[in-house]
Formats: structure tokens, sequence, C-alpha cells
């Protein structure tokens, strides 16, 4: 169990954007932008409906709320309060249905492990000091056979020059200081921490994201931004 896997500086800048999170036009954008991909690679791989789900680093819920819609049960964690309030209030506008909790997810992983069919934990990784530590407790909340899902970005040149001066300096699509480059995980790295989690990479999908056109795409490219499949031997 760990509680002090998180960085209050990292929960304070998610707190101070809260409002946000369901504004399409905020500094929340990209991500409602890249759900539709992201939520299909679940959906390929996994299947959503009548799945039991935990969104891990849920902030607003942009995704829990995304899987609800299309039928899963879905449990949403993150240590942000003010962000859980905004996903609350959201649910009585939408209708769906989220179980939000302030909780860590190494703490959830010792109360009820082996509970869910699917884990996502999406563009949080690089946000945490420990990554490894939320992703062992991922794999531990996986139940035998169910799915692990990340997303998080690559650590390279290209990276910094799009992620951090691209997106928070010269096109100011996020403010400045959102991303430590020194957190953003090279994929070998990902992919050595969720084997020793006992994990299964079944696809790594490079994610692009055009920020004009708003457009998405997957493709073997990995080297910004990523996601990886996973799964948990049955
Ligand atoms: N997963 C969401 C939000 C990503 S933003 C999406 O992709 O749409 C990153 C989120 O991680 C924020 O909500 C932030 O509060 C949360 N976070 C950062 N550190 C965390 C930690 N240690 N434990 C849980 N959540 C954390």
């Amino acid at each position: 169990m760990n509680d002090t896997n998180v960085d209050a500086a990292e929960i304070a800048k998610f707190s101070a954007l809260a409002h946000k999170w369901w504004d399409p036009d905020s500094e929340f954008k990209p991500l409602h932008d890249i759900n539709p991909a992201r939520l299909d690679l679940i959906e390929r791989h996994a299947g959503i409906a009548g799945q039991r789900i935990l969104d891990v680093g849920c902030g607003g819920g942009i995704l829990s709320e995304a899987m609800a819609a299309r039928g899963g049960e879905v449990t949403g964690i993150d240590l942000a309060e003010k962000s859980l309030k905004i996903a609350k209030l959201h649910l009585f506008e939408s209708g769906q249905k989220v179980d939000y909790r302030n909780i860590a997810v190494e703490t959830l992983a010792g109360e009820v492990p082996q509970s869910f069919d699917v884990v996502t934990c999406m563009e949080m990784l690089e946000h945490v000091p420990d990554a490894s530590s939320i992703i062992n407790a991922c794999a531990q909340l996986a139940k035998p056979g169910g799915w692990v899902f990340f997303s998080t970005l690559n650590r390279n040149p290209k990276s910094y020059l799009l992620a951090v001066l691209g997106a928070e300096y010269v096109l100011g699509l996020l403010p400045r200081g959102t991303h430590d480059y020194t957190r953003f995980l090279k994929p070998s790295e990902l992919a050595r921490m969720t084997r020793a989690a006992g994990l299964e990479t079944i696809e790594v999908a490079g994610m692009h994201y055009n920020p004009f056109s708003r457009a998405v795409s997957l493709d073997r490219d990995a080297s910004v931004n990523y996601l990886a499949a996973c799964r948990k031997p049955a």
C-alpha cells in the first residue's frame, strides 16, 4: 500500500483547472479530441459494454463517462478532489452512472485486487513520481485475463519539441509547466515496467493529434504520444 506516490504540485495544477474539464475549447480540448480514438482501441481489444472498468487518474471523467455511455460499469479514481466534484456534477447533465472515488490506486489495489475486467490509466503516468508503482497497482486490480491500458508521452527530442515546446509555449494549447519532460516514458521503459508487473503487451499504438484540424489517428509511430494495450494472463 502506498499513499505517497503523488506529486502535490501536479494535483494542484489539475485542481486549478478543474472547472474547465467539460469545456471542449479549454486546456482539456486535446483530451476531448483524442477520446473517440482511445475508446475505439479499448473497445477493439477488451470490449466495453458489460465490463467492470476502473479508470485511474480519471480527472473530470472525460474517458470514464464515455465508457459508461458505451455500457461499461465504471469506477473512476483520482486524487484531485475538485476534479472529482466536477466529474460527479457532470453526471447530472449526462445522465450517465460512474462511481467516482478519491483514493490512491495503490490503496485500492490493497482493498479489492483482481476486481476489474478492464483498467485504464491514460495521460497520467507522466504526472507521478513513481510510474512503476502505479503500473503494478493497475495490474493487481485487473482480473486474471483482464486488460490494462496505458497512454503516455515518449521521451525524445521530438516529443519535447511537440508536447512541451509546441503545445505549451508556441501554441499555448496547454498551460506552461503542464508536462515535466523527465517523467516521459519511452515505450521500452513502459514495456519493462508492464512486464515486471506481470502484464503482456499486446499492442503499442502511436497516437497523433493535429491541433489545427483536431484530427486524431493511430498507427505504429509511437514517437510522441502512444497507447499500450496489455493483458493479464488468465
Ligand atoms: N485520464 C484522464 C485525465 C488525464 S490528466 C484523461 O486522459 O482524460 C491527469 C490526471 O491524473 C489528473 O486528473 C490528475 O489529477 C491525475 N493524477 C495525477 N497524479 C495522480 C496520482 N498520483 N493518483 C491519481 N491521479 C493522479
